[in-house]
């Protein structure tokens, strides 16, 4: 900044003007359109010459480009690096809270140059409370990163997560352990009094390794958690694969169900008559297939596949509404368009459905009502794209510009 006194100016807050190709606003595309950020918020929206122009705007050219809401990543593991580097419970047993940390900084900076200004993280896997300072950090703009959404160390059923070591060891686990209708009261209290925005429930899992996922807390215990969550004003998020665990979440009124892998059809009609989104994750999966050896493309689709595809299937007969999210930190953070190629390219959505899924989609299911649309008084989170994301997911790739609360992170 500039010392005080020499300029006579008023303390308004500057204006840029954003003038590119189209505006694709979180629903539909506009050509012709320009966006006006005056400080931090987006001050008009709509036909360039339908805009008034203050005194002094400085005005920014992309004609090539699609401006869009700056994208919200729905499922993410900022403390978690891809698998096929180091496995899960390598990291979680044997990578201190300060190397995760500094390496969650960098994780933070690639996702939101790939123009993701939002990121629900959905457990710091092991890393404590960590994430509500690196949240801390980023909202002082000491650090670059997306707007964050964080659930802290998430809650799982005594006994049914990892690390799982010698029987004779008990060793720090991936999240918080609790057990009965109190205990998960209790903890997912001492979360939310940290730092929790959300309270993530992991409500089924593989008890040992090789078994298949069985549910783990009981109806009661689940309820029980939404129930002081709903009451302190946060949402709540449920790893579920099982139908069976699917059903306990939907039923205790949690808000998103992520994976689903075995999702039935009366299961995603329930979600859908219960107004639980669908967060399905199929980058995750693919991720996991390969690390484990497969080809897409040259191999038979192994069975998580299998399952991901028919699960995707029913929600999308039932109308189940679908959160975009593709479990980043398995594989590597700022490859979050992962997921989105994959849906259009394996799992039949069109570009248009999942660029709505990732903007005013996310920010609807995530209650985040002053963004995700290209429109007056929301934050100016803007993200520009060389080419046409409604028609061309791999514009998704080209990330030329990152806008978020009016500072410029990143520009041709
Ligand atoms: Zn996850």
């Amino acid at each position: 900044m500039t010392s005080s006194g020499v300029q006579a100016k008023s303390d308004a807050p500057a204006s840029i003007l954003l003038r590119s190709a189209t505006v694709f606003d979180g629903q539909q595309l506009h050509t012709g359109w320009a966006v006006l950020v005056t400080g931090d918020k987006i001050a008009a929206a709509g036909p360039l010459a339908e805009i008034s122009v203050p005194a002094d705007t400085r005005t920014i050219d992309l004609p090539n480009d699609t401006i869009i809401p700056g994208m919200i990543e729905g499922h993410s593991h900022l403390f978690l690096h891809p698998y096929n580097e180091t496995s899960w419970n390598d990291q979680v047993t044997n990578e201190s809270l300060a190397f995760r940390t500094a390496r969650a900084t960098e994780h933070a900076r690639r996702t939101l140059l790939a123009g993701f200004t939002t990121e629900r993280d959905l457990g710091t896997e092991g890393a404590g409370y960590a994430d509500v300072g690196l949240k801390q950090a980023i909202d002082q703009g000491i650090v670059p990163g997306p707007r964050l959404i964080v659930v802290t160390r998430a809650i799982v059923a005594k006994g049914s997560y990892g690390p799982k070591l010698s029987s004779d060891l008990d060793v720090p686990q991936g999240a918080q352990e609790a057990s009965g209708v109190e205990e998960v009261v209790r903890v997912a209290r001492e979360q939310i009094g940290k730092g929790a925005d959300w309270v993530k429930l992991y409500v089924d899992y593989r008890w040992g390794a090789g078994e298949p996922s069985r549910p783990t807390f009981s109806l009661e215990e689940i309820a029980a958690a939404v129930k002081a969550a709903h009451d302190a004003g946060r949402l709540v998020a449920a790893h579920a694969t099982t139908a069976e665990g699917m059903r306990r979440s939907i039923l205790a009124g949690v808000d998103t169900i992520e994976h689903g892998d075995e999702g039935t059809p009366e299961v995603f009609q329930l979600m859908k008559k219960h107004g639980v989104a669908f967060c399905p994750t199929v980058a995750v999966s693919d991720a996991i297939s390969q690390y484990r050896g497969w080809k897409r493309g040259i191999d038979p689709e192994p069975e998580r596949i299998q399952k991901k595809r028919a699960s995707i299937k029913a929600a999308r007969a039932a109308g189940v509404t679908f959160a975009m999210g593709g479990d980043v930190g398995v594989f590597a953070h700022g490859d979050n368009a992962r997921e989105m190629e994959l849906l259009v390219h394996e799992y039949g959505f069109t570009p248009l459905e999942v660029l709505r899924q990732a903007t005013s989609g996310n920010a609807a299911i995530f209650h985040l009502a002053d963004r995700g649309k290209v429109q007056i008084g929301e934050v100016a989170d803007l993200v520009a794209l060389r080419g046409d994301p409604t028609t061309d997911v791999g514009a998704l790739r080209r990330v030329t510009f990152v806008m978020k609360g009016g500072t410029i992170f990143r520009q041709p």
